[in-house]
């Protein structure tokens, strides 16, 4: 557990994205969920042994961040629109529940009798949505939630000004593996402008430490980087299966190692992100050609 404001806390070292919590006047409001729910139920009986737990902010619709929230039966939780629009979607993205539960007999033994548990059955999606933005107050705490597109099209920033702190999910990864399997990279690139815009010191990521504005460069440059590379197989005319079979050097994009327990994904990981870089990138070089 990691203090990154005068009340704000965040995990770094669980297995999937960075939980954080702000201790307000008025109980706790929550920034993502715990993905394994041993994790999960040992955060939420330690936070209310304290104080109640008000709210619960999903930052963007990937299972490491929301698969959490069925563990918070009882706390209200906000989300953008269309997050919980496809909530069951993304939850489904890595399996049906039996699935997981059967990777998780080796990967977190002491869940496993929580996956399915009759007590946890409601997934949580978003009670309270927003579309462009929405202000909540707690105790003497304000949380701006602000629609920031990019690495996913749901993608959500809150910023505690009293904090002086932003939580931006994924929109950066703090020096492990960018993920852009599913992002608009044009869109991120405005998003992380607009993060720059905000008055904070500490800019909480997705994964990895927390960091500062002077990040948010580097972060740019990654994404640049991966249009870069993948313009110019579009610019040759070479299809996402062509250049697939090209050797990668990742390094040249992208300096950082995988993240959390994330290095099984790593081959498959790549071969996403140059499909998903290959469309758009070719959707909008046809769009400016018509
Ligand atoms: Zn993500």
């Amino acid at each position: 557990m990691r203090r990154i404001g005068r009340n704000s806390f965040t995990e770094i070292y669980f297995r999937g994205c960075n939980p954080s919590f702000i201790e307000t006047s008025d109980g706790y409001v929550m920034i993502d969920s715990p993905q394994q729910p041993m994790d999960a139920l040992r955060w939420r009986e330690r936070m209310e042994e304290k104080a109640p737990i008000r709210y619960l902010i999903n930052t963007e619709p990937h299972g490491d961040h929301i698969s959490g929230n069925a563990y918070f039966p009882n706390v209200k939780v906000v989300g953008h629109v269309k997050l919980k629009e496809n909530f069951q979607r993304y939850l489904n993205q890595f399996g049906t529940m039996e699935e997981k539960r059967e990777r998780m007999k080796k990967s977190d033994p002491d869940s496993v009798w929580l996956v399915g548990h009759p007590d946890y059955l409601n997934p949580k999606a978003p009670e309270l949505t927003f579309t462009d933005k929405l202000t909540l107050h707690v105790g003497q705490h304000t949380f701006n939630i602000i629609h920031h597109p990019g690495h996913t099209g749901p993608q959500t920033s809150i910023h505690v000004p009293e904090e002086g702190v932003v939580f931006t999910g994924d929109n950066i990864f703090h020096k492990c593996r960018t993920w852009l399997q599913e992002c608009d990279p044009w869109e991120w690139l405005a998003a992380l402008e607009a993060i720059d815009a905000l008055d904070v010191e500490v800019i909480m990521p997705g994964h990895g430490d927390p960091c500062g504005k002077a990040y948010l460069k580097e972060q740019a440059q990654i994404v640049q980087n991966w249009i870069g590379y993948i313009e110019r197989f579009v610019d040759r005319g070479i299809s996402a299966d062509e250049a697939l079979k090209e050797p990668l050097d990742v390094k040249r994009q992208d300096p950082y190692p995988m993240g959390q327990n994330l290095f099984e994904h790593e081959e498959r990981l790549n071969g996403m992100i140059m499909r998903n870089l290959h469309k758009r990138i070719l959707e909008k070089k046809q769009a400016r050609a018509s």
